[in-house]
């Protein structure tokens, strides 16, 4: 094979390959709005309806919408859609659960057609085990292990969420990987609790967070700094350049990444010291990355000056704590003075 042949076609491959992950990326999103608009309903119009005839079935179908209920609360990613619908559908939860408990007087504990339901409750319970083992799995992603870290939040105006956090890759895709396992990516909110203009908008400027100030969290030396890589298309995506413009700073034997900033946006170069509260760049779109946000771990040990080949630290920052998937954070202008 010729050089040409062979350059021919691995950009043919990369373009496939580009072409499945803007096709899974673009379904996910797609997929995220009909399960946190639709399955809600679909799951608690029964409650509504009483479409039930005996208090086994009552308690069985309540038993359901608990798991269902805390898989859309602590699993579905609401920036998305909004923020607010989480806990619009929360509350509709809520009221079917007073709606059901209000019918219950009268009914027989067991079903008056047993031999036909015995089959619907058996589903039943299987798709109970099916959610609680989702949210069980995602309330483990809740828990962290010391040593941690105590940082501000490196965002400072306006009102975030938190795409992807917590120690479970049930709610944070990172928890996979042993040096990001505790990686988190932030996202910005407008009035109505969603992150862009549109579902999946392919213009920059539609994300909320794009071009925010990222400011330095901690005193800390610049150990690397990387900028000059475009701000990509959303979903187009650099995988060979995994954190896009990027800055890492060391605090205390940690390695502390903000990636994906905007192209020449990058204000410190390795060998320099930051102080905490110091702008250090904007958040952009560059990397790896399938929309505009600002991601940023720490992590232990590895090479000085490269990020990838440590163990993760949580972080906890002062105005959360330990963040977790559709945690929000409002902030105010704390570091605009300086
Ligand atoms: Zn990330």
């Amino acid at each position: 094979m010729t050089d040409q042949t062979f350059l021919k076609k691995s950009v043919s491959e990369d373009k496939r390959r580009q072409g499945r992950i803007q096709f899974i990326v673009k379904g996910s999103w797609l997929a995220s709005i009909i399960v946190s608009v639709f399955l809600p309903l679909l799951w608690f119009r029964q409650l509504y309806a009483g479409d039930y005839t005996s208090l086994s079935e009552l308690v069985l179908l309540l038993l359901l919408n608990i798991t269902e209920m805390l898989f859309l609360f602590l699993i579905v990613p609401y920036h998305i859609s909004s923020m607010y619908l989480r806990y619009a559908v929360l509350l509709a939860f809520l009221v079917g659960v007073v709606v059901s408990l209000t019918r219950m007087s009268g009914l027989p504990f067991w079903p008056v057609h047993f031999a036909t339901n015995w089959l619907s409750s058996l589903l039943t319970f299987v798709f109970v085990g099916y959610f609680a083992s989702f949210s069980v799995r995602a309330l483990y992603g809740y828990m962290y292990r010391e040593p941690t870290l105590h940082l501000p939040f490196p965002l400072r105006s306006g009102c975030y969420a938190v795409g992807h956090g917590g120690s479970s890759k049930m709610i944070n895709y990172h928890a996979a990987n042993t040096a990001q396992h505790y990686a988190n990516d932030i996202l910005k909110l407008n009035r109505w609790g969603t992150r862009a203009r549109g579902i999946y908008p392919r213009q920059l400027d539609a994300y909320y967070i794009f071009g925010d100030i990222v400011y330095s969290p901690c005193d800390g030396l610049i150990v690397s700094a990387l900028d000059g890589l475009a701000d990509l298309v959303p979903s187009e995506m650099d995988p060979t350049h995994a954190a896009g413009n990027h800055v890492i700073i060391m605090y205390q034997d940690r390695k502390i990444l903000l990636a994906h900033l905007q192209q020449n946006s990058v204000l410190v170069r390795a060998g320099q010291q930051v102080r905490e509260g110091q702008p250090i760049g904007k958040v952009g779109n560059s990397g790896n990355t399938s929309e505009p946000h600002l991601h940023i771990h720490a992590e232990y040990g590895g090479s000085s000056d490269r990020f990838g080949d440590g163990v993760g630290v949580p972080i906890l920052f002062t105005e959360k704590g330990f963040l977790k998937r559709n945690d929000i954070l409002i902030i105010r202008d704390k570091f605009q003075r300086e």
